[in-house]
């Protein structure tokens, strides 16, 4: 490949960060970068938050799970359209999924039917432990229907922002501020990256504290190695963290480099077949991704036409995420929603969004789609 679809962008000053750890020798899974980095996040998202620095978003979202009391049968309900890694922890746990369709508006879990679903389950006595909607392609979820639902119907909410880091819902509030616990990813492919990281930022200072005693093998205070909790090896290691540190001092760079390569892509391919993902207004996306849909009604031109051809010269573009109802593995579980989710999966796709991706490269990639319509 030539252009990546969303890769690693470094600024230069992560470099002196891991020297910085390497010459003090913190080559650990705790240190002084570590507790920096969960500082710095926890300021850009807001003053009252514990963040727990963790090897992924997945385990951040296992750990919130956990935290969150959600035990074996338990039902969790979910965006059916997300990344797998959003919905295995439930699994993990022995919980069960119940999958949601998107609002056509914001793209992320439509609150509307969740509502429907919630008031029919809790007449039935069946509600779920936990909801986990998704930021989707750095966008937020609809923050204060989805909390005053939870709350009505005291199920805990957990916020999957692993897209969103650097956005804001209404009034500026920061993406990783929403539910009662919210899970980053600093996978090497999002908006920032430690090359492979999580975290999992709450209010609740005992589900911090206690998520930071499970990562660490869950070891009791005592001399020797003393258990009485199933623990697990999960925590951040101090040089990941160390690049994170840098890349924090230039999220909102990235934020806005990414918005401004959705905006050149809106505005030199915007027509009546292509449908970009919206923005409700008040919001700001990251637009981790730019995502967009072809309309098979107006076009001869699929998207697997444009992203077999970008393929053809080395441009890597993708289709959204396929809905986890439609996925093997999750064969037979509830969905409730009217398919909009996969009318998108099946007209979609993502087109190159890196931070680093020149003027030119842009260019190219969208001479090459105006050429095919
Ligand atoms: C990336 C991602 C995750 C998982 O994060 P990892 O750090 O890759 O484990 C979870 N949910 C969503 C929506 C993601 O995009």
């Amino acid at each position: 490949m030539k252009i990546f679809l969303s890769k690693p962008h470094m600024s230069g000053q992560e470099e002196i960060y891991v020297k910085e750890a390497f010459e003090s020798n913190y080559i650990a899974p705790l240190g002084p970068h570590l507790d920096a980095f969960e500082k710095k996040v926890s300021t850009y998202i807001g003053q009252d938050f514990y963040c727990v620095g963790l090897s992924s978003g997945t385990s951040a979202l296992h750990l919130a799970l956990i935290v969150a009391g959600v035990e074996r049968d338990d039902e969790v309900w979910v965006s059916s359209m997300t990344f797998a890694g959003g919905v295995f922890p439930i699994k993990y746990i022995g919980a069960v999924p119940r999958f949601f369709d998107l609002n056509p508006k914001t793209w992320c879990i439509d609150e509307n039917i969740l509502k429907e679903e919630l008031k029919k389950a809790s007449n039935e006595n069946r509600l779920p432990k936990a909801i986990i909607p998704t930021d989707l392609y750095g966008q937020s979820v609809e923050l204060n229907s989805l909390e005053a639902i939870a709350k009505e119907y005291e199920v805990t909410l957990i916020v999957d922002s692993a897209e969103s880091l650097g956005a804001e819902y209404l009034n500026g509030r920061k993406a990783g501020s929403g539910g009662d616990v919210a899970i980053l990813s600093f996978n090497g492919n999002k908006i920032i990256t430690t090359s492979g990281g999580g975290m999992l930022v709450t209010k609740n200072k005992s589900w911090a504290d206690k998520a930071r005693f499970l990562s660490t093998q869950a070891r009791d205070k005592a001399l020797h190695y003393e258990h009485s909790n199933v623990g697990y090896n999960y925590r951040l290691s101090n040089i990941s963290a160390a690049i994170g540190l840098g890349q924090m001092s230039v999220l909102d760079d990235r934020v806005k480099t990414r918005r401004d390569i959705f905006n050149n892509y809106y505005n030199k391919l915007n027509n009546e077949a292509i449908n970009f993902m919206p923005e409700p207004d008040g919001y700001k996306s990251t637009r981790w991704l730019t995502a967009l849909t072809i309309d098979a009604q107006k076009t001869n031109v699929s998207h697997l036409d444009i992203i077999k051809m970008l393929e053809k010269h080395k441009i890597e573009s993708r289709p959204l995420w396929k809905p986890m109802h439609l996925q093997p593995i999750f064969d037979g579980i509830p969905y409730h929603g009217s398919g909009f989710d996969e009318s998108i999966f099946n007209s979609g796709l993502c087109l190159p969004s890196s931070s680093d991706l020149t003027k030119d490269e842009q260019q190219e990639i969208i001479n090459l789609i105006l050429e095919v319509f």
